[in-house]
Protein backbone atom coordinates (compact mmCIF):
# COMPACT_ATOMS: atom_id res chain seq x y z
CA UNK A 1 0.00 0.00 0.00
CA UNK A 2 2.16 2.94 -1.15
CA UNK A 3 2.13 6.43 1.26
CA UNK A 4 0.96 9.48 -0.90
CA UNK A 5 1.73 13.24 0.31
CA UNK A 6 -1.54 16.23 -0.08
CA UNK A 7 -0.79 19.46 0.36
CA UNK A 8 -3.35 22.20 0.29
CA UNK A 9 -1.88 25.13 -0.55
CA UNK A 10 -3.59 28.00 0.25
CA UNK A 11 -3.55 31.98 0.77
CA UNK A 12 -4.05 31.84 4.35
CA UNK A 13 -2.48 28.39 5.44
CA UNK A 14 -1.33 25.17 4.14
CA UNK A 15 -2.63 21.73 5.34
CA UNK A 16 -0.80 19.21 4.63
CA UNK A 17 -1.29 15.30 4.99
CA UNK A 18 -0.19 11.93 4.43
CA UNK A 19 -2.61 8.90 3.04
CA UNK A 20 -2.80 5.78 1.20
CA UNK A 21 -5.95 4.59 -1.17
CA UNK A 22 -7.26 2.90 1.89
CA UNK A 23 -6.41 5.46 4.73
CA UNK A 24 -7.17 8.82 3.26
CA UNK A 25 -5.35 10.59 6.19
CA UNK A 26 -2.91 9.01 8.13
CA UNK A 27 -1.46 12.18 9.50
CA UNK A 28 -2.28 16.01 9.63
CA UNK A 29 -0.35 19.48 10.01
CA UNK A 30 -1.35 22.94 9.42
CA UNK A 31 0.25 26.13 9.24
CA UNK A 32 0.09 29.82 8.35
CA UNK A 33 1.23 30.74 5.43
CA UNK A 34 3.73 32.64 5.24
CA UNK A 35 7.00 33.42 3.02
CA UNK A 36 7.06 31.05 -0.14
CA UNK A 37 10.71 29.58 1.30
CA UNK A 38 9.76 28.75 4.94
CA UNK A 39 5.74 27.69 3.81
CA UNK A 40 7.09 24.99 1.23
CA UNK A 41 10.20 24.22 3.38
CA UNK A 42 7.84 22.95 6.30
CA UNK A 43 5.51 21.43 4.27
CA UNK A 44 8.48 19.25 2.83
CA UNK A 45 9.68 18.82 6.23
CA UNK A 46 6.42 17.22 7.12
CA UNK A 47 6.37 14.85 4.37
CA UNK A 48 9.70 13.74 4.90
CA UNK A 49 9.21 13.18 8.33
CA UNK A 50 6.05 10.70 7.81
CA UNK A 51 8.05 9.37 4.95
CA UNK A 52 10.96 8.36 7.81
CA UNK A 53 7.95 7.53 10.14
CA UNK A 54 5.33 5.61 7.56
CA UNK A 55 7.05 4.57 4.43
CA UNK A 56 8.65 5.60 1.31
CA UNK A 57 6.26 8.77 -0.64
CA UNK A 58 5.12 7.31 -3.92
CA UNK A 59 3.75 10.46 -5.06
CA UNK A 60 2.50 13.94 -3.88
CA UNK A 61 -0.87 16.12 -4.80
CA UNK A 62 -1.10 19.87 -4.38
CA UNK A 63 -3.87 21.62 -4.29
CA UNK A 64 -3.01 25.25 -4.97
CA UNK A 65 -4.83 28.44 -4.54
CA UNK A 66 -4.20 30.00 -8.08
CA UNK A 67 -4.10 31.68 -10.81
CA UNK A 68 -1.57 28.91 -11.10
CA UNK A 69 -0.27 27.35 -14.45
CA UNK A 70 -1.63 23.94 -14.82
CA UNK A 71 0.28 23.85 -19.01
CA UNK A 72 2.69 20.79 -18.52
CA UNK A 73 4.08 22.82 -22.17
CA UNK A 74 4.22 26.06 -20.35
CA UNK A 75 7.88 27.04 -18.94
CA UNK A 76 5.71 28.10 -15.97
CA UNK A 77 3.91 24.86 -15.18
CA UNK A 78 3.54 24.34 -11.75
CA UNK A 79 3.98 27.65 -11.09
CA UNK A 80 1.75 30.21 -9.01
CA UNK A 81 1.33 32.94 -11.26
CA UNK A 82 -0.58 36.37 -10.98
CA UNK A 83 -1.91 36.22 -7.08
CA UNK A 84 -2.37 39.26 -5.72
CA UNK A 85 -0.52 37.94 -2.59
CA UNK A 86 2.64 39.02 -2.02
CA UNK A 87 5.55 37.16 -2.50
CA UNK A 88 3.68 34.57 -4.39
CA UNK A 89 4.19 36.09 -7.62
CA UNK A 90 5.84 33.40 -9.85
CA UNK A 91 6.59 30.51 -7.47
CA UNK A 92 7.30 27.41 -8.54
CA UNK A 93 5.33 25.36 -5.72
CA UNK A 94 4.75 22.18 -7.82
CA UNK A 95 8.63 22.12 -8.83
CA UNK A 96 10.36 22.87 -5.46
CA UNK A 97 8.44 20.20 -4.08
CA UNK A 98 9.00 17.64 -6.40
CA UNK A 99 12.86 18.41 -6.30
CA UNK A 100 13.02 18.25 -3.00
CA UNK A 101 11.07 15.58 -2.25
CA UNK A 102 12.16 13.52 -5.59
CA UNK A 103 9.00 12.34 -6.08
CA UNK A 104 6.03 12.36 -8.97
CA UNK A 105 3.53 15.63 -8.16
CA UNK A 106 0.62 15.93 -9.35
CA UNK A 107 -0.72 19.76 -9.14
CA UNK A 108 -4.28 21.34 -9.74
CA UNK A 109 -6.72 23.80 -8.07
CA UNK A 110 -7.74 23.38 -4.63
CA UNK A 111 -11.38 23.32 -6.53
CA UNK A 112 -10.36 20.84 -8.84
CA UNK A 113 -9.02 18.85 -6.07
CA UNK A 114 -11.70 18.75 -3.92
CA UNK A 115 -13.71 17.89 -6.79
CA UNK A 116 -11.74 14.78 -7.40
CA UNK A 117 -11.99 14.22 -3.44
CA UNK A 118 -15.62 14.26 -3.08
CA UNK A 119 -15.75 11.73 -6.54
CA UNK A 120 -13.08 9.14 -4.49
CA UNK A 121 -14.89 9.72 -0.95
CA UNK A 122 -17.67 12.17 -0.66
CA UNK A 123 -20.93 13.56 -2.41
CA UNK A 124 -19.66 13.12 -6.45
CA UNK A 125 -19.50 8.82 -6.06
CA UNK A 126 -19.98 7.07 -9.46
CA UNK A 127 -20.62 10.69 -11.35
CA UNK A 128 -18.24 12.07 -14.91
CA UNK A 129 -19.50 15.09 -15.46
CA UNK A 130 -19.97 17.05 -12.14
CA UNK A 131 -19.04 20.76 -10.37
CA UNK A 132 -17.38 21.47 -6.83
CA UNK A 133 -18.34 25.29 -5.69
CA UNK A 134 -17.02 26.53 -2.67
CA UNK A 135 -18.80 29.96 -1.54
CA UNK A 136 -16.44 30.92 1.27
CA UNK A 137 -13.89 33.77 1.22
CA UNK A 138 -14.08 33.76 -2.01
CA UNK A 139 -16.08 31.95 -4.88
CA UNK A 140 -14.12 29.17 -6.94
CA UNK A 141 -15.34 26.21 -9.03
CA UNK A 142 -13.83 23.39 -10.18
CA UNK A 143 -14.91 19.85 -11.42
CA UNK A 144 -15.08 16.95 -14.51
CA UNK A 145 -16.62 16.70 -17.78
CA UNK A 146 -16.52 13.31 -18.73
CA UNK A 147 -13.83 11.85 -16.23
CA UNK A 148 -11.21 14.20 -17.00
CA UNK A 149 -10.53 17.52 -14.62
CA UNK A 150 -11.44 20.51 -16.05
CA UNK A 151 -8.05 22.29 -17.78
CA UNK A 152 -8.70 24.53 -20.64
CA UNK A 153 -6.22 27.66 -21.58
CA UNK A 154 -6.03 28.53 -17.69
CA UNK A 155 -8.41 26.62 -15.61
CA UNK A 156 -12.32 27.61 -14.96
CA UNK A 157 -12.36 31.07 -12.53
CA UNK A 158 -16.15 30.28 -12.23
CA UNK A 159 -16.29 32.83 -9.32
CA UNK A 160 -15.82 35.65 -11.44
CA UNK A 161 -18.97 35.16 -13.99
CA UNK A 162 -21.11 38.20 -14.63
CA UNK A 163 -24.37 38.21 -12.89
CA UNK A 164 -27.54 40.35 -13.40
CA UNK A 165 -27.15 43.06 -10.40
CA UNK A 166 -29.62 45.62 -9.80
CA UNK A 167 -28.47 48.48 -8.04
CA UNK A 168 -31.88 49.67 -7.11
CA UNK A 169 -32.11 46.66 -5.50
CA UNK A 170 -28.55 46.02 -3.99
CA UNK A 171 -26.69 49.06 -3.89
CA UNK A 172 -23.95 47.19 -2.74
CA UNK A 173 -20.92 47.97 -5.65
CA UNK A 174 -19.30 44.46 -5.19
CA UNK A 175 -15.97 43.36 -3.61
CA UNK A 176 -13.80 42.57 -6.46
CA UNK A 177 -10.67 44.19 -6.86
CA UNK A 178 -10.68 43.16 -10.55
CA UNK A 179 -14.38 43.58 -11.26
CA UNK A 180 -16.69 44.75 -8.85
CA UNK A 181 -19.68 43.47 -8.91
CA UNK A 182 -18.76 39.51 -10.70
CA UNK A 183 -20.54 36.79 -9.11
CA UNK A 184 -17.58 36.32 -6.02
CA UNK A 185 -17.72 40.07 -5.65
CA UNK A 186 -21.23 39.96 -4.99
CA UNK A 187 -21.96 36.50 -3.45
CA UNK A 188 -18.65 35.49 -1.75
CA UNK A 189 -18.29 35.87 2.15
CA UNK A 190 -16.10 39.03 1.64
CA UNK A 191 -19.00 40.93 -0.17
CA UNK A 192 -21.43 39.83 2.64
CA UNK A 193 -19.64 40.78 5.24
CA UNK A 194 -18.63 44.73 3.68
CA UNK A 195 -22.37 44.55 2.34
CA UNK A 196 -24.16 43.67 5.56
CA UNK A 197 -20.74 45.37 7.89
CA UNK A 198 -21.04 42.07 10.18
CA UNK A 199 -19.60 38.56 9.30
CA UNK A 200 -22.47 36.14 7.78
CA UNK A 201 -21.66 33.56 10.51
CA UNK A 202 -22.61 36.84 12.81
CA UNK A 203 -25.57 37.74 11.01
CA UNK A 204 -29.29 35.91 12.41
CA UNK A 205 -30.90 33.36 9.59
CA UNK A 206 -33.59 35.42 9.21
CA UNK A 207 -31.81 38.16 8.48
CA UNK A 208 -32.33 39.50 4.27
CA UNK A 209 -28.79 38.61 3.54
CA UNK A 210 -29.78 35.11 2.96
CA UNK A 211 -32.82 35.43 0.58
CA UNK A 212 -30.38 37.91 -1.44
CA UNK A 213 -27.22 35.16 -1.00
CA UNK A 214 -29.48 32.20 -2.23
CA UNK A 215 -30.76 34.30 -5.25
CA UNK A 216 -26.92 35.44 -6.45
CA UNK A 217 -25.70 31.72 -5.98
CA UNK A 218 -28.55 30.25 -7.54
CA UNK A 219 -28.42 33.16 -10.59
CA UNK A 220 -24.61 31.80 -10.79
CA UNK A 221 -25.76 28.14 -10.33
CA UNK A 222 -28.46 28.05 -13.59
CA UNK A 223 -26.03 29.77 -15.54
CA UNK A 224 -23.30 26.72 -14.84
CA UNK A 225 -25.98 24.06 -15.12
CA UNK A 226 -26.82 25.68 -18.53
CA UNK A 227 -23.19 26.41 -19.77
CA UNK A 228 -21.51 22.52 -18.77
CA UNK A 229 -24.80 20.69 -17.96
CA UNK A 230 -23.23 18.73 -15.07
CA UNK A 231 -24.93 15.93 -13.64
CA UNK A 232 -24.66 17.04 -9.60
CA UNK A 233 -23.10 20.38 -7.93
CA UNK A 234 -21.50 19.83 -4.70
CA UNK A 235 -21.52 22.97 -2.58
CA UNK A 236 -19.08 23.52 -0.28
CA UNK A 237 -17.05 26.42 1.56
CA UNK A 238 -17.80 28.26 5.11
CA UNK A 239 -20.55 30.64 3.50
CA UNK A 240 -22.87 27.45 2.81
CA UNK A 241 -22.40 26.30 6.41
CA UNK A 242 -25.42 28.45 6.72
CA UNK A 243 -28.16 25.53 6.73
CA UNK A 244 -31.12 27.96 5.90
CA UNK A 245 -29.61 28.87 2.22
CA UNK A 246 -29.35 25.65 0.62
CA UNK A 247 -33.34 24.82 0.58
CA UNK A 248 -33.33 28.68 -0.79
CA UNK A 249 -30.98 27.85 -3.14
CA UNK A 250 -32.55 24.98 -4.84
CA UNK A 251 -36.04 26.93 -4.93
CA UNK A 252 -34.01 29.82 -6.65
CA UNK A 253 -32.45 27.57 -9.44
CA UNK A 254 -35.64 25.42 -10.44
CA UNK A 255 -37.87 28.77 -10.91
CA UNK A 256 -34.94 30.47 -12.62
CA UNK A 257 -34.76 27.33 -15.24
CA UNK A 258 -38.43 27.55 -15.30
CA UNK A 259 -38.89 24.42 -16.72
CA UNK A 260 -37.01 24.33 -19.88
CA UNK A 261 -34.15 21.59 -18.59
CA UNK A 262 -36.30 18.83 -18.39
CA UNK A 263 -34.10 16.00 -16.77
CA UNK A 264 -35.67 14.54 -13.38
CA UNK A 265 -32.60 14.78 -11.74
CA UNK A 266 -32.89 18.53 -11.22
CA UNK A 267 -36.85 19.05 -11.88
CA UNK A 268 -37.65 16.21 -9.67
CA UNK A 269 -34.53 15.29 -7.68
CA UNK A 270 -33.06 18.81 -6.76
CA UNK A 271 -32.43 17.93 -3.10
CA UNK A 272 -29.78 15.12 -4.74
CA UNK A 273 -28.94 17.30 -7.57
CA UNK A 274 -27.32 20.15 -5.42
CA UNK A 275 -25.71 19.04 -2.77
CA UNK A 276 -23.67 19.58 0.30
CA UNK A 277 -20.05 18.77 0.61
CA UNK A 278 -19.11 16.08 2.44
CA UNK A 279 -15.50 16.36 3.04
CA UNK A 280 -16.13 19.78 5.06
CA UNK A 281 -12.72 21.45 6.03
CA UNK A 282 -10.32 18.92 4.70
CA UNK A 283 -11.84 18.98 1.43
CA UNK A 284 -8.58 20.24 0.20
CA UNK A 285 -6.24 18.47 1.41
CA UNK A 286 -7.83 15.02 1.01
CA UNK A 287 -8.61 16.00 -2.77
CA UNK A 288 -4.86 16.85 -2.63
CA UNK A 289 -4.34 13.26 -1.72
CA UNK A 290 -6.86 11.92 -4.06
CA UNK A 291 -4.95 13.84 -6.81
CA UNK A 292 -1.38 12.06 -5.78
CA UNK A 293 -3.58 8.61 -5.86
CA UNK A 294 -4.96 9.38 -9.10
CA UNK A 295 -1.37 10.37 -10.40
CA UNK A 296 0.44 6.96 -9.31
CA UNK A 297 -2.76 5.22 -10.65
CA UNK A 298 -1.85 6.55 -13.91
CA UNK A 299 2.19 6.37 -14.27
ZN1 LIG B 1 -14.15 39.16 -10.11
Amino acid sequence: MGLVGGIEAGGTKFVCAVGTSSEASAARTEFLTTTPDETIGRAVEFLERQAARLGRLIAVGIASFGPIDLDPASPSFGHITTTPKPGWQNVDLAGVVRRSLNVPVAFDTDVNAAALGERRWGAAQGLDTFLYLTVGTGIGGGGMVAGKLMHGALHPEMGHMRIPHNPQRDPFPGSCPFHGDCWEGLASGTAIQARWGTRGEDLPSDHAAWPLEARYLALGISNLICALSPERIVLGGGVMRQAQLLPLIRQGTLELLNGYIRVSRILEHIEDYLVPAQLGRDAGVLGAIALALEKEASG
